[in-house]
């Protein structure tokens, strides 16, 4: 095979569901924006429908659309970009649920769509998608008046569980929404982690599903092996790339992998990436180009077929940290070249 081959393993994606869905007493969705975090939304959304999960997330109702194709008609499925100007018929035919974000999108929603399911999103001071507080003392009348079947926000912080911007959130959600008689949703992986005042009464988990941090206990969902294309020796003094960035310091078998920053394997990790062949570490040497990628494989004694990038000796999370990162953008960087292999097959 010439190119590279990533392997999900569903299972994993399914423990890892119920294992965040165990650390709650509520319902537990499941998000799949961004074509399931690159790993195919259809795949991971019909194994987590399988599992239990009802109620599934994308950012946009284009996507929303293509997961209703591959779900079928009875999960929900919501879309964080509410109801956009030119989304009335994606939404109407796809039967997705818009959160609305503002005022001009309710009265939107309201005029093109009567009586078609919508939720609300908040914003709790991440100042990014909802209504602003004002915006809510405003329209919430209206907006209850129509049913709205969930109210929810989202956290800036919650990766760390220590910042006061999680208590001052949540005061505030409280403050918006108490007493309305509305279902609410508030955290995603980070706020499961932050425990039960931020459960409310669905969480929304994406990261923690694919393997990510901060689910520092999640299984890990993803393997990626890259073919080598060819193999050769270099004598000292000899370089290898663009830009001449390296240069051999002693006799150096380098291979040359397939695969490169159009397949998502970004640029920032020059220099600084470890592949593997089992147990032995092989650095990536040079420049990463667009396709290709070249690492020094002399203390492997050996030509290997393919070397590991992301494994069981290296996770999303530590590739995303020696390239700068972090695993969102690898998981959603992985590109279409891949062959996609599920576990189990
Ligand atoms: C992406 C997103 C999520 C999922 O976040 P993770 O950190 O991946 O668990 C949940 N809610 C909203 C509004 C999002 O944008």
């Amino acid at each position: 095979m010439s190119t590279g081959a990533l392997t999900i393993d569903l299972d994993a994606l399914a423990a890892n569901w119920r294992a965040l869905d165990a650390m709650t007493a509520c319902e537990t969705g499941a998000v799949v924006k961004a074509d399931g975090y690159g790993l195919g939304a259809g795949r991971v959304a019909r194994r987590l429908a399988h599992e239990g999960a009802r109620r599934f997330f994308v950012a946009v109702a284009e996507e929303g659309a293509a997961l209703r194709k591959a779900l079928g008609p009875a999960p929900e499925i919501y879309v964080f970009s509410g109801h956009m100007e030119g989304d009335t018929r994606r939404l109407a035919g796809a039967a997705l649920i818009p959160m609305l974000n503002s005022i001009d999108q309710l009265a939107r929603h309201l005029e093109a769509l009567p009586g078609h399911a919508f939720g609300i999103q908040l914003d709790t001071g991440m100042n990014r998608l909802g209504f602003e507080w004002s915006d809510w003392s405003e329209a919430a009348g209206i907006a209850l008046d129509h049913a709205p079947v969930w109210l929810m926000s989202h956290l800036a912080c919650a990766d760390e569980p220590d910042h006061e911007m999680n208590p001052y959130q949540l005061d505030i959600f409280r403050q918006m929404t108490d007493g309305l008689g509305v279902p609410r949703s508030l955290s995603a992986t980070g706020g499961i982690l932050l425990g039960r005042d931020y459960h409310f009464d669905m969480t929304r988990p994406g990261i923690g599903l694919y393997g990510g941090l901060p689910f520092d206990a999640a299984q890990p969902v993803v393997r990626l092996d890259l073919p080598v294309v060819q193999c050769r020796d270099l004598v000292v003094g000899e370089v290898v790339g663009y830009g001449n960035s390296w240069q051999a310091d002693r006799p150096s078998r380098i291979a040359t992998i397939s695969g490169g920053y159009a397949d998502g394997l970004i640029r920032a990790m020059s220099g600084r990436a470890t592949f593997w062949h089992g147990d032995t570490p092989c650095p990536l040497v040079g420049r990463v180009s667009m396709d290709l990628i070249t690492v020094d494989v002399t203390d492997l004694g050996e030509d290997p077929e393919y070397l590991t990038l992301i494994g069981p000796h290296q996770g999303v999370d530590s590739l995303a940290e020696a390239a700068g990162t972090i695993g969102y953008e690898i998981l959603t960087s992985l590109g279409s070249r891949y062959a996609r292999l599920e576990i189990p097959g």
